[in-house]
């Protein structure tokens, strides 16, 4: 850009005079705008020296207008409620599962003031945190006894580094699985201190090759739930039945990371082949680790239940207090414990279950009602109900689809991937899925409480205009 442009641009002082940037300071604060304008100027100023192309500098009261509104967006704090359209219901992106209206007033209710986190109130002495949700688990479960961790992954770490540090662990090959690039078995295994022992092949591993594998050296024996995978054809695993077995004859304990953590029998919202919690401690598995906000649909925490000597061995060792939860989240996970005492209350009281039970004819029926107020909207050029399948997510049931229905956007002017855009930096938020040619809203991640929201906000957006000169 030749200089001259630069010098066409109005001093900081005399933007901070004109109407809309002395509104700003007003409701935001003239610190926030004084540095907001200095910064907007200098990526211009970057800008103009870095691209080969002219950059169009808005003059006058459009500048000022444009620093505005730049403002108020870098105002928006970066974690924002959103509309998840994509199905997805799982979605690690999105905060995975949503919270129980009781687990939220529980934390409400818990974290204003102070609580009873670690005390015992009857008798006033110090007690422990995990008391707070350990006789629902207990309960749920059959387990003697629990320890929160910060996620699954903390657990997995956590109970390798107490039972099996130094030693070896023995995991079939067929098992040693990655669930986003950040957690790989064999890493987090590594960093526990534990050796990994991997026996068996990646289609088939039988008995003898656990007791073959069986020395002076091994610490325990650890089977995980291919959660986000299925090994299909000629295929054989060791069931925890008989595992368990020979753990115990060899004074080992098993470990069983069965992942989601289902607390009930899923199979009754289409879902098959997701390990039980109760299944697993009653065939005799002396650990059981799994998420609270996969299937559970709880907080982020990584739940352990088992035997209590390894329990205590876990909570003993010097990770179990890096690796504990807060009040906040005990508070989260004992609501929504609470629900599965009757698993017909928690189908109506966990969000992740609602959205998972919705039958498809209501689906069906709301996104019918959508597709006309949609197709309203200036940005729409049509909105059609269209049926389809989704995922869980979240590294939970692979490949099993579940029946849903959505609406298929296309744009007025402009791409598919502007309007995606338009949608996820409105307020609120809306995700939606990309499918060819179309913006999926896929209502089985909707609450329907949310319909006229998305009907509001996308009638609420303007045109898209091909792409603007100044991306600032
Ligand atoms: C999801 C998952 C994990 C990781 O759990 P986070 O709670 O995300 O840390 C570990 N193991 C299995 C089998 C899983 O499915």
């Amino acid at each position: 850009m030749p200089p001259s442009i630069l010098r066409n641009i109005p001093s900081v002082n005399e933007l901070l005079d004109s109407q809309p940037l002395k509104r700003l300071s007003d409701s935001v604060s003239r610190r926030v705008v004084v540095s907001g304008v200095r910064s907007f100027l200098e990526t211009l100023r970057q800008e103009a020296q870095t691209t080969a192309n002219e950059v169009v500098v808005p003059v006058g009261a459009e500048l000022a207008e444009r620093i505005a509104s730049w403002i108020m967006t870098s105002e928006q704090a970066p974690l924002r409620p959103v509309i998840n359209a994509t199905g997805i219901l799982l979605h690690t992106g999105l905060g995975r599962a949503p919270l129980a209206p009781d687990a939220l007033s529980n934390i409400n209710e818990l974290a204003e003031g102070y609580c009873s986190l670690e005390v015992d109130l009857e008798s006033g002495k110090r007690s422990h945190r995990h008391e707070a949700v350990e006789k629902l688990l207990r309960d749920l479960t059959g387990a003697e006894a629990s320890f929160i961790a910060n996620n699954n992954a903390g657990a997995t770490l956590l109970t390798l580094a107490a039972l099996a540090g130094e030693r070896e662990v023995i995991v079939s090959r067929g098992e040693l699985v990655e669930i986003g690039g950040s957690y790989r078995l064999p890493n987090v295994m590594e960093a526990s201190g534990a050796r990994l022992r991997e026996i068996g092949t990646t289609n088939k591993t039988r008995l003898d090759d656990y007791e073959k594998a069986l020395s002076a050296e091994t610490g325990a024996l650890l089977k995980v739930h291919t959660s986000n995978y299925a090994i299909v054809g000629f295929t054989e695993e060791v069931s925890m039945k008989d595992l368990a077995p020979l753990a115990h004859r060899n004074q080992l304990p098993v470990i069983h990371d069965i992942g989601s953590g289902a607390l009930v029998d899923y199979s009754r919202f289409g879902l098959v082949g997701e390990p039980v919690v109760t299944d697993s401690i009653q065939e005799g598995a002396d650990v059981v680790l799994f998420s609270g906000d996969k299937l559970l649909g709880g907080p982020q925490c990584g739940i352990i239940v088992g035997r209590r000597a390894y329990v205590e061995q876990i909570r003993k060792h010097p990770l179990a207090r890096a690796f504990r939860v807060g009040k906040l989240t005990l508070a989260a996970l004992a609501a929504t414990l609470r629900h599965y005492r009757d698993p017909e209350v928690a189908e109506q009281r966990v969000p992740l279950l609602s959205l998972l039970s919705t039958s498809v004819e209501n689906l069906k029926l709301r996104a019918e009602r959508l597709a006309p107020q949609l197709a309203a909207a200036t940005v729409i050029e049509s909105a059609e109900s269209q049926q389809d399948v989704t995922y869980l997510g979240g590294g939970s049931v692979p490949g099993q689809q579940i029946p849903t229905w959505c609406v298929a956007l296309q744009p007025a002017t402009g791409s598919i991937d502007q309007l995606a855009h338009q949608l996820r930096t409105g307020t609120p938020a809306i995700f939606g899925r990309l499918q060819q040619d179309h913006l999926l809203l896929d209502l089985r991640s909707v609450f329907p409480s949310q319909d006229e929201q998305i009907v509001e906000t996308v009638c609420r957006l303007e045109q898209n205009e091909p792409m603007d000169e100044v991306q600032t």
